[in-house]
């Protein structure tokens, strides 16, 4: 009887504290999302997008952005929104941990920006080759691959603009 009451202690306590520790968490990350929501973007960033657990994505855009660059950098920055909504904050920060799961994570943001680019009439080798310069400049941890492997990245990732899709025009 003793023993039974004792598990029973132990199993409150334990809901208990986990319950404590959401309280605890919770506000954190509610004013973690405001300090994310606020801050000034770090340099040469046109916007960003943080994967919070609980909350969400929490996404920034240059303010001083305007036409054309602005609109990018909300599709872009949306793609990545929809990314963290799909695969939940856990998964989203593990792909970001290696090149590849980086490089897919981009490459899926930018094919939105193609679909764009493209609907707009802009020429298909184009807008790849823009994609492929800015992964290739923009990006400090796309510098140990080659060309070749990041248009081979965006194509898998992006098919109006993979070689099958270019091969059938
Ligand atoms: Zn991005």
């Amino acid at each position: 009887m003793a023993v039974t009451r004792g598990l029973h202690t132990v199993a409150r306590d334990r809901r208990i504290s986990v319950r404590r520790l959401t309280w605890l968490l919770v506000p954190g990350l509610l004013a973690l999302s405001v300090v994310a929501a606020r801050a000034p973007l770090p340099k040469g960033l046109d916007g960003m997008t943080l994967c919070l657990p609980v909350i969400g994505p929490v996404t920034r855009i240059d303010s001083t952005l305007s036409g054309r660059p602005r609109a990018l950098a909300e599709i872009h920055e949306r793609a990545h929104a929809a990314q963290c909504r799909e695969m939940g904050a856990v998964r989203s920060y593990a792909a970001g941990l290696s090149i590849d799961g980086k490089l897919r994570s981009e490459a899926n943001a930018f094919c939105a920006e193609a679909h764009w680019d493209l609907a707009l009439g802009y020429p298909r080798e184009n807008v790849l080759a823009r994609i492929a310069d800015e992964l290739e400049t923009a990006y400090g941890w796309t510098a140990g691959r080659s060309r070749g492997e990041i248009v081979a990245a965006i194509g898998a990732a992006c098919p109006p603009l993979s070689a099958r899709a270019r091969a059938g025009d």
